[in-house]
């Protein structure tokens, strides 16, 4: 009988279903909605590949040696569109040029949240941006496989812990195979972001046939946060204060996977050969960044030498210029330390699971929303549009 990671260690990333190869591993929700691996005995015939293959119970973490080398910038074509400054797309363009397929998180009109292939760069559209839940990956590392096989590029996009189960699914290094991680925070369960958006929905006092159709985590236009919502009636809305309740959870690490708290990947040696997030801490630390940073800075991460060569051959639509580590991890904690878990996580998770209880109840009982001075303030200012006044002015001075 074989052993899959504990409950507490599992990341969910699937590589154990991928490599079952009698198709006896499915997954099922747990009582937070996140997926969990469970064996068909009937199925099953003791081959042990799951248990090789699933990288907490092998512990193959598959950090890379080197450290990185680290870029502020952005994707010229695609900065506006992008969650920070459109690294992703950068990489992403430079696959499809060359006939490759690209994975990355999608969000259906029914808000499941699941990685997808694309090849064309309209494509791309439907994976950019960031979701703020975990994806499933489905059978997704068998379909990269199979492209890698057929000798296409390949660009995997995900967690570094879904980079991670890939690599360990494929047991070797294909040259055409390029990952990218996220700096990664930690993940929420599709099924409680789901509850979360009934419980909007009712708060709203939505008539019986209007949903929420698509979630946007971030506003796409800069470094925005604010998240906001289209539904079948209504065309896009900023959504804040008690309603945004879900993102105010997330930043407060309270509804996180429990193996995002033990996470093996907040390091500065990453898992893929490069790493995306947004550049906080630019400017904050030696040397200023002399350029606009109002529409948004990806941070980027060049972690092996596939990615180097890679890097060297981007067009000219791409703009990144060399930073130091010490100020990328200035802002960014998750490169250097894994997420705190809150005393009040359990709690937090089984009122947001729970379909009596609405979102004012759920806050009252928490106090997710940062009600401090400078949140405050910080809320005022992307209210009134002085937000990129003020970086240009932060710009100006250096
Ligand atoms: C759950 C999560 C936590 C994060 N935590 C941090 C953090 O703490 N600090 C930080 O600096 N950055 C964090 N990021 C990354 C950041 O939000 C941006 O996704 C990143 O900077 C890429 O920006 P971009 O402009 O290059 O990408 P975009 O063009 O906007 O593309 C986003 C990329 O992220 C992938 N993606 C989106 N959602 C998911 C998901 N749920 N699971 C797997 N892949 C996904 C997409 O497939 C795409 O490749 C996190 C992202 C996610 C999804
Ligand atoms: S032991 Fe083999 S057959 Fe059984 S679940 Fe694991 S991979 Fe599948
Ligand atoms: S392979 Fe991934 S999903 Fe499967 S048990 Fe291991 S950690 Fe969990
Ligand atoms: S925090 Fe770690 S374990 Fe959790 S999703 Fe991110 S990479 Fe995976």
């Amino acid at each position: 009988m074989p052993q899959l990671a504990k409950q507490d260690r599992c990341t969910g990333c699937m590589a154990c279903m991928n490599i079952c190869p009698k198709g006896a591993i499915t997954f099922v929700d747990d009582k937070e909605g996140f997926l969990q691996p469970k064996i068909d005995q009937s199925k099953c015939i003791d081959c042990n590949l799951c248990e090789k293959t699933c990288p907490e119970m092998a512990t193959q973490f598959h950090w890379n040696e080197e450290p990185p080398a680290v870029y502020a910038g952005w994707n010229k074509l695609d900065r506006r569109i992008s969650s920070s400054g459109g690294a992703f797309s950068s990489i992403a363009r430079f696959v499809i040029e060359r006939g490759g397929a690209v994975y990355g998180a999608t969000l259906d009109d029914k808000l499941n949240c699941r990685h997808i292939e694309v090849d064309t760069v309209e494509g791309l559209g439907r994976i950019r941006g960031s979701k703020y839940i975990q994806s499933s990956i489905g059978l997704t590392f068998k379909a990269v496989k199979k492209n890698l096989q057929a000798d296409r590029y390949v660009l995997f996009s995900g967690t570094p812990c879904q980079v991670s189960g890939l690599l360990s699914y494929l047991k070797k290094d294909y040259p055409k195979l390029i990952t990218m991680d996220l700096v990664c925070h930690g993940v929420p369960s599709n099924t409680l972001f789901k509850k979360y958006v009934e419980k909007l929905e009712n708060r709203l006092e939505f008539a019986e046939n209007e949903h929420v159709t698509n979630y946007e985590f971030r506003r796409r236009d800069g470094w925005g946060e604010s998240p906001s919502i289209s539904t079948t009636g209504s065309n896009c809305r900023k959504i804040k204060g008690v309603n945004g309740l879900y993102m105010s959870a997330f930043d407060k690490s309270a509804i996180f996977r429990l193996s995002c708290y033990a996470c093996h990947y907040a390091k500065p040696n990453r898992v893929g050969d490069f790493s995306v997030g947004d550049f906080w801490g630019l400017g904050h630390q030696g040397v200023p960044f002399k350029h606009d940073m109002t529409k948004g800075v990806s941070l980027l991460l060049v972690n092996t030498e596939k990615g180097r060569s890679i890097m060297k051959a981007l067009d000219e639509s791409n703009f990144y210029e060399q930073r130091t580590l010490e100020e990328a991890s200035v802002r960014n904690h998750n490169l250097t330390k894994v997420s705190r878990m809150p005393n009040n996580r359990n709690e937090v998770i089984e009122a947001f699971m729970d379909d009596e209880k609405s979102l004012d109840s759920i806050e009252d009982m928490h106090h997710l929303i940062d009600k401090s001075l400078k949140a405050r303030l910080s809320a005022l200012s992307d209210t009134l549009g002085i937000y990129d006044l003020l970086k240009k002015i932060h710009n100006f001075i250096g």
